[in-house]
């Protein structure tokens, strides 16, 4: 065995080969380096492992073979997707790409120094939040604002700053989870509040709040149940029925609403999802929603109500731990300026354009895209067909809205392998399987992406 060891060339003469040579145009030397070590100590332990002996290649072979892995590995994890799956909030794809006056924006306040808190009238320090708590106000009704990095930080930092060691009344149909790692009664529990559990997973009436308030109640929570339903037989209280018992009883209403519609998406189809204007004007004392869900901004938690619980939520020690970017500020500020005018907002922000696309738009152009899919080696048949699809992201499991995909079977192998290559390729396509053919679903991509995608397939053969 050690002398198959020794066949192994040594990381100096691999470097002068020609493959490993162009490599160091593009990557330090030192990474070469490294990448060639990781390399050879594999081979090194394959050999010893091994129980035949394993032939070691000439160096001019081994170098092309490292050089093909480095090229492999060096692939960056996070890059760009074409989501083709239809869902237009999909967390696993970073939820609401940007509009590009947000990007504009935040490619401006990334490249220098900005006022982040500086005054520049009076040279004075100043809120970071300034950038974005009059649009907030304007735009919500609401007294006052906070911005935070998510919306589990927004209900983290809400209930420690509010109700920390005090109970918090909650329905059991309202206890959500929102993806594994987001749980209501941990987030209360790590709070340091009370999870304080009333009503059945069905019914829950206003009696059983107001039996449950004590001299140990803190606050009123209501959750958006954003990603499911509970019909039939069931019964919820109204915001403004809580909102009435809060005043009564001089505790906060918080109602953490999820996405965040900045306004009525009725209008694109979807019934049910509450704005953040309209908990306002119920009278909830404080509102939490996401940034990048419905509102088409980028990742934050966003908290906006009355003047006095919002100054107790900034003054919070967590508030700095929490604390969102120029970058994030750059990018909201520029989001919730395209809603000042509805239509606007409807045209710019492109999760509002993707779902307000007609779906006669959608056909026409499966029907352009379809004969040029065709021509692709790679895929058997290409049929345009309706279906339908779903928001995501934690958002209106139940309403589905109307689309059109390009169905393709492929000419060899399975549609699994497909699907593998096609994430795998320049321009990551991710598409959704369905009975052995895969489903391009054109809600999710834009309509400047038509091209990108035809280059994807092109590029497979
Ligand atoms: C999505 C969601 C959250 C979590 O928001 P993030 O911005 O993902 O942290 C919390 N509550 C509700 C009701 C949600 O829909």
């Amino acid at each position: 065995m050690s002398h198959i060891l020794r066949n192994i060339p040594s990381v100096t003469e691999l470097l002068e080969k020609p493959p490993l040579q162009r490599i160091t145009n593009s990557l330090h030397r030192n990474v070469v380096v490294q990448h060639v070590r990781g390399f050879l100590d594999q081979l090194r332990s394959q050999v010893q492992t091994a129980s035949d002996a394993i032939p070691i290649p000439g160096a001019s072979e081994l170098a092309e073979r490292i050089a093909a892995w480095i090229l492999v590995e060096e692939i960056p994890t996070l890059r760009p997707v074409l989501n083709a799956t239809g869902i237009l909030l999909h967390t696993g794809l970073g939820r609401a790409p940007l509009a590009a006056e947000a990007i504009e924006a935040m490619g401006e306040i990334a490249a220098g120094y900005a006022s982040v808190e500086l005054d520049l009238a009076s040279g004075q320090r100043s809120q970071r939040m300034q950038a974005v708590v009059p649009l907030l106000k304007e735009l919500t009704g609401a007294e006052s604002a906070a911005v935070v990095n998510n919306n589990a930080g927004a209900t983290l930092l809400t209930l420690s700053a509010v109700a920390a060691e005090k109970e918090v009344i909650v329905s059991r149909g309202q206890l959500v989870e929102i993806g594994g790692s987001y749980r209501l009664p941990d987030v209360m529990q790590t709070s340091g509040a009370r999870l304080k559990e009333i009503g059945t997973t069905n019914k829950t009436r206003l009696a059983d709040y107001e039996n449950a308030i004590g001299p140990e109640t803190g606050a009123l929570l209501q959750v958006h149940t954003s990603n499911y339903v509970i019909a039939g037989f069931s019964e919820a209280t109204s915001l403004q029925d809580l909102v009435a018992l809060g005043a009564k009883h001089q505790l906060p209403v918080i109602d953490d609403i999820g996405s965040g519609a900045m306004v009525d998406f009725q209008a694109f189809g979807i019934s049910d999802e509450p704005t953040v204007a309209g908990s306002i004007d119920c009278g909830a004392d404080l509102v939490l929603f996401s940034g990048d869900k419905l509102l088409g901004g980028p990742q934050c938690g966003i908290i906006v109500g009355k003047q006095h619980w919002i100054e107790k939520i900034t003054k919070h020690p967590l508030m700095r731990a929490l604390r969102v970017d120029k970058v994030t500020l750059a990018g909201l500020r520029a989001t919730l300026q395209l809603y000042r005018d509805p239509d606007t907002a409807c045209q710019r922000i492109p999760l509002l354009t993707l779902l307000s696309t007609p779906l006669a738009n959608l056909q026409q152009r499966a029907e352009r895209l379809a004969p040029q899919l065709a021509e692709c080696g790679a895929i058997a048949d290409v049929q345009v067909i309706a279906d339908i699809t779903y928001l995501g992201g934690g958002s209106v499991p139940t309403q589905a809205i109307e689309t059109c995909c390009l169905s393709v079977s492929p000419a060899n192998g399975s549609v699994d392998a497909l699907a593998t290559q096609l994430r795998g390729g320049n321009i990551a396509v991710v598409g959704r399987i369905h009975q052995d053919r895969l489903l391009l679903d054109l809600r999710s991509i834009m309509a400047a992406q038509d091209r990108q995608l035809l280059d994807a397939f092109a590029a497979l053969s």
